[in-house]
């Protein structure tokens, strides 16, 4: 017998447990399944110390342990456990959980969130959170007055670069092509900006530094007659080169854009399947926030509430 649930969270991250406080809070007796990351992205950052209310700032995991705690105080069942297919041909949804159990859902809260992408050097893990980073504004304040390196070539790349020129000393742009994939504006605004280096045609060998980032070791035009090495001195490292959002399993049946990022109805987190929202960055390539992520938990269990209100169930 499948376990029948009238709301199911799939994802552990600000969204996720956003939305299963306002839905257990509604009496919705959701149930959250935490993916194989319980906490989200926000479990691999230092301090959190944009989110509004903490003043002094936030560990990442801190923060993620107190979301669940809120999310159980008013009974949500939270659970292991990791969605790992889908059929959402018809009502209620089924959501197959570690390939073994079906879960019967009237409504379903996708907050599976988005991985950054990392360019595969083992360099990148030894120095996770001391100096590699995939989210200037996260991070971006750490490096006031020092010299860092983005990578990539995209309008994310080109958005964090301008940032961090803000705050930090110097900032090098490294771009494997010659050319910049970034839209012409912000192009235009990177090369306007005499913070900013652009180093066109760069690959990134590999870091260096004593416990944390000192400098990166580049070679420039690889496999060219003129393959070049390069040293740069750097104390921040971060990576812009995309991200996956975690959207596989939904992908036969929800719209998503060419990236994989569910599409919503703008400004509600209404999926193209009555009863399934998608809240968080799975469904926001632009923000990737957590005040953003739960901000759109809380809309999706809003609105959760209101289609079972509305069905009588
Ligand atoms: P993109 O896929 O657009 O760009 C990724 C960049 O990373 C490319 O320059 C790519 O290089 C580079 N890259 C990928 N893999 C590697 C690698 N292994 N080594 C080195 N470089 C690599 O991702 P974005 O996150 O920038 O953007 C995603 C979407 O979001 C886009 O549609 C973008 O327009 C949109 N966006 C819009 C914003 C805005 O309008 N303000 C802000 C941010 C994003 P290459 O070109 O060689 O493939």
């Amino acid at each position: 017998m499948n376990e029948k649930v009238r709301c199911l969270i799939i994802g552990s991250g600000p969204a996720g447990y956003t939305a299963a406080i306002y839905a257990s809070r509604a009496n919705l007796s959701p149930v959250l399944y935490e993916g194989l990351q319980p906490g989200g992205q926000l479990t691999t950052t230092t301090d959190v110390e944009n989110f509004p209310g903490y003043p002094s700032g936030i560990t990442g995991p801190e923060m993620m342990e107190d979301l669940k705690k809120q999310a159980e105080r008013f009974g949500t069942d939270v659970r292991f456990g990791m969605a790992t297919a889908a059929d959402l041909s018809s009502s209620p949804y089924k959501i197959t959980i570690d390939n073994e159990k079906v879960i019967e859902a009237e409504t379903v809260i996708i907050s599976t969130g988005a991985t950054a992408k990392y360019l595969g050097i083992p360099d990148e893990q030894k120095y996770s959170g001391s100096g590699v980073s995939a989210c200037a504004t996260c991070d971006g304040f750490f490096y006031r007055n020092r010299k860092v390196a983005v990578v990539g070539g995209g309008d994310t790349a080109a958005e964090e670069a301008l940032y961090l020129s803000n705050i930090a000393e110097k900032v090098y742009l490294i771009i494997r092509k010659d050319h910049m994939r970034a839209s012409k504006i912000m192009q235009e605004r990177v090369f306007a900006n005499d913070k900013i280096e652009v180093l066109f045609e760069h690959e990134t060998e590999g870091l260096t530094g004593d416990n944390v980032v000192q400098g990166a070791n580049l070679i420039k035009r690889r496999g060219q007659p003129d393959e070049e090495k390069v040293h740069i001195e750097i104390e921040g490292f971060f990576l812009a080169i995309g991200h996956t959002p975690n959207s596989e399993i939904f992908k036969p049946y929800l719209e998503t854009d060419e990236v994989g990022y569910i599409k919503v109805v703008p400004g509600t987190p209404r999926t193209s399947i009555p009863g399934v929202f998608a809240s968080g960055d799975v469904a926001d390539p632009h923000y990737r926030q957590a005040v953003t992520a739960a901000a759109t938990g809380c809309m999706a269990a809003m609105e959760a509430e209101r289609y079972l209100t509305e069905k009588g169930l």
